[in-house]
Parts: structure tokens; sequence; C-alpha cells
């Protein structure tokens, strides 16, 4: 059941922030193979939706929450971070040497 928290604040590190918490949830998936039934159960991720701008800080929700997803996904992030560096030319030539590798 989601649920409503306080949280920090990441920009002024108060506890300001509202959010709803949605904690990760089981779910199954039934698939029938040769008259045998299998159950899998996947886990879904845990997520914070930011529902308040910081009364301290004035930051908007939506530039908090970005914050917060940018924190719980890295990978996510990193390939950002990646992407950023290859669209300014860092990364080419490094890029360039891998793919000759894997030939
Ligand atoms: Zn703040």
């Amino acid at each position: 059941m989601p649920k409503n928290m306080i949280l920090k604040c990441p920009f002024c590190d108060k506890m300001t922030i509202n959010v709803i918490y949605y904690p990760p949830v089981l779910q199954t998936s039934v698939s029938r193979a040769a008259g045998r039934t299998a159950t899998k159960y996947y886990k879904t991720k845990e997520k914070y939706e930011v529902t308040s701008d910081c009364p301290n800080c004035k930051k908007k929700a939506r530039e908090i929450q970005k914050v917060l997803d940018g924190e719980k996904r890295d990978s996510k992030k990193e390939k950002k971070i990646l992407e950023r560096l290859v669209s300014q030319g860092l990364f080419k030539s490094e890029i360039k040497i891998d793919l000759e590798n894997t030939d």
C-alpha cells in the first residue's frame, strides 16, 4: 500500500518534502507450457512520488523528483552522463577502439 512520508530535501537537507512511497510489490505471472503451470514471481521497484515543493528552499517538486529518481536509479544516471560525454565528442575514441576489438 502506498504511504505518505516526509523525506529530507536533497537541496537544503531539511525534512520538508511530502512524498508518497510505493513499496515494492510482489506480482505473480502464470505461464502454461506442455500442460504444466509455472508461477513466476516478480518484484516491482519501490518508488517515491514527490507531492510538494520544498517550503524551505522553494525547489519545485519536479526538480526534487529528478534528484530522487537519479539516486534510486544509478545505472540510468550513469548512462545519461555517458550519453552526454558521447554527444560532446569526449568518448568517441574509446568507443571506436571497443568496436574494433569486438571485430
Ligand atoms: Zn529544500
